[in-house]
């Protein structure tokens, strides 16, 4: 590429979101000099011996000195103190944005911490695998991907433009949202999708002692596939179900009594509605690629 579009970057948080990032970046050009911090010295070791980041620092102060962007890649959950310990060392006209999978409880956690000269633009990308941790990441996770930018009240254009380019250097495609509508959106697409996928995989292990390990053996191509996301991490999806509870439990309602409506089908035999309401969900899902 040509310019970098910032100069310094510091990524906070070395998991798979933050090392794709890198790896993007450097794909790009797209930033000069990247600091990275994660809190486990075992993952600031691991990021060194395989040169991810420029330089690796051993505080997140350190990591955000100078930097013209910084970026939260921690779990939802940690938003709030990260932002709070890295505020004073902030420079003066830097962004700080977040790749946080809830938006409304990040903005208000991080958004008191942001000292004044200092713009907070947050975001996220809708890519992702089930892995994770500092070796998880690579260059093309974002090609083609959706990034959503959520600015906040009193967002600097200028500051959202310059962020909404960056992602578009790593690849991404980029659209803007409140963060109620993102929080709500997202329930439906990624959230109770990973908590139903979560009970399945509960489901067929309390079913163990009936069906032995055959679950396993022959996991049929269903049911590897809708369960594959129940592989993800555990404390970022503990952070999503308690920071994105009103809108998860607002679509989990809705789910349940599809699911009713579907167990009182079968119970009658009423096979009209279950083709019915297979032949509409098959023409919708046929619609999205
Ligand atoms: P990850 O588990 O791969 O990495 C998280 C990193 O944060 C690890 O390096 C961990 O050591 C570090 N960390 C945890 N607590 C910390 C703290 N208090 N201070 C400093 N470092 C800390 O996670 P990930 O998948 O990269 O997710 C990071 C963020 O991106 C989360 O907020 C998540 O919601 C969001 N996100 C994830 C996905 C996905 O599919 N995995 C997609 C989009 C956005």
């Amino acid at each position: 590429g040509g310019a970098p579009i910032y100069n310094r970057v510091a990524l906070i948080g070395l998991g798979l979101i933050a090392s794709s990032m890198y790896w993007a970046m450097k794909r790009g050009g797209v930033a000069g000099h990247v600091t990275g911090y994660a809190r486990s010295e075992e993952t600031r070791e691991t990021a060194r011996r395989i040169g991810l980041c420029d330089t690796v620092c051993d505080s997140a102060e350190d990591a955000v000195a100078g930097a013209d962007l910084v970026v939260l890649a921690v779990p939802v959950g940690a938003m709030g103190t990260v932002a709070e310990a890295i505020a004073p060392h902030l420079a003066p006209g830097a962004t700080v944005t977040d790749v946080g999978s809830v938006k409304k409880e990040v903005i208000a956690a991080v958004g008191p911490h942001i000292p004044e000269g200092v713009h907070f633009v947050p975001g996220h990308p809708l890519a992702g695998t089930e892995h994770s941790g500092p070796e998880s990441g690579f260059s093309t996770l974002f090609d083609n991907r959706w990034c959503l930018i959520v600015p906040v009240a009193g967002s600097d254009p200028d500051a959202v433009a310059r962020l909404t380019g960056f992602w578009q250097a790593l690849g991404a495609l980029t659209d803007e949202m409140d963060a109620e509508h993102h929080d709500l959106v997202l329930a439906v697409t990624s959230h109770t999708p990973h908590l139903i996928a979560y009970t399945m995989v509960g489901v067929a292990d309390d079913l163990r002692r009936v069906t032995d390990s055959e679950v396993i053996k022959y996991s049929a191509a269903g049911f590897r596939d809708f369960t594959r996301i129940a592989a993800s991490d555990p404390t970022m999806w503990r952070d999503v179900f308690l920071t994105n509870k009103e809108a998860t439990l607002e679509i989990l309602g809705r789910f349940t009594e599809e699911l009713f409506a579907l167990q009182r089908a079968i119970r009658k035999g009423d096979g009209e509605h279950l083709h019915a309401y297979f032949t509409r969900t098959r023409a919708i899902r046929r619609g999205i690629i």
